[in-house]
């Protein structure tokens, strides 16, 4: 494996399979994974929290960009997996309600809120060796990434997979609802002023509709190994 470590961006449409694929690879090649979609759902989680969130979905902007230096997130390293923490307080299950996911692109639409994620992200990648999964890595955050990927799959592959994957984990929600989110979230993250989800001009496209995840993986993998010459 190559010594040079790089950093690598993975871009794409909500719940298009990114973070399992990315969290994979980091574990495999040793790098540090960050799912900086988490972290835009803990700051949401902290809006809801602190009332800035009004009946109708409406954000006081004003007051949760008063409030960023309070909003501390971190990342606990747990077996294979870690637990996003907000103010030193765990909230992995919290973030991934589909009530988060409902707030969390208008949230992430606030120009404050972007900057204020991107310089940590940035700081996280520092001395390379990561893989982060978003909306904007490889357009604004790490527009110098080596390797970047963009992800899409079918609207109703990818509510599919979220219905199971919620459903599982005991969560009532509907098929439907979840594909209305899924769309919505596209919407509102592809026609936003601030770094509006798209693919970089460099990015490599993955359409994983009809892919296992074995077959993401590989695909992933070799990825990394061309452009690493890991196996030249
Ligand atoms: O990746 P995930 O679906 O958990 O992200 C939740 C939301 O956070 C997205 O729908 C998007 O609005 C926002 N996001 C973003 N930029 C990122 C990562 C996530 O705007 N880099």
């Amino acid at each position: 494996m190559s010594s040079e470590k790089i950093i690598i961006a993975i871009d794409g449409f909500s719940s298009s399979g990114k973070s399992t694929m990315a969290r994979r690879l980091a574990n495999t090649i040793g790098y540090r994974y960050i799912d900086s979609g988490a972290m835009y759902r803990a700051v949401t989680l902290y809006a809801m929290r602190h009332g800035m969130i009004g009946a109708g979905g409406s954000v006081d902007s004003a007051a949760l960009i008063a409030a960023l230096p309070d909003i501390h997130i971190d990342f606990k390293v747990e077996g294979d997996g870690q637990v996003t923490m907000l103010n030193g307080e765990p909230v992995e299950k919290e973030i991934r309600s589909l009530e988060v996911s409902s707030h969390v692109s208008p949230v992430a639409a606030i120009p404050e809120v972007r900057h204020a994620l991107v310089k940590m992200q940035r700081e996280m990648g520092e001395s390379k060796g990561i893989v982060m999964d978003g909306r904007d890595i490889g357009t604004v955050v790490f527009p110098a990434a080596e390797m970047k990927v963009f992800c899409n799959a079918a609207p109703e592959r990818r509510a599919q997979r979220r219905f199971k994957e919620l459903s599982e984990k005991g969560a009532e929600v509907s098929y439907e609802e979840i594909l209305a989110n899924v769309n919505e979230r596209d919407l509102i993250d592809m026609t936003r002023k601030e770094s509006p989800l798209r693919q970089a001009d460099d990015a490599v496209l993955l359409d994983n509709s009809e892919m296992s995840l074995d077959e993401q993986n590989d695909w992933l993998m070799n990825l990394y190994d061309s452009i690493t010459g890991a196996k030249a």
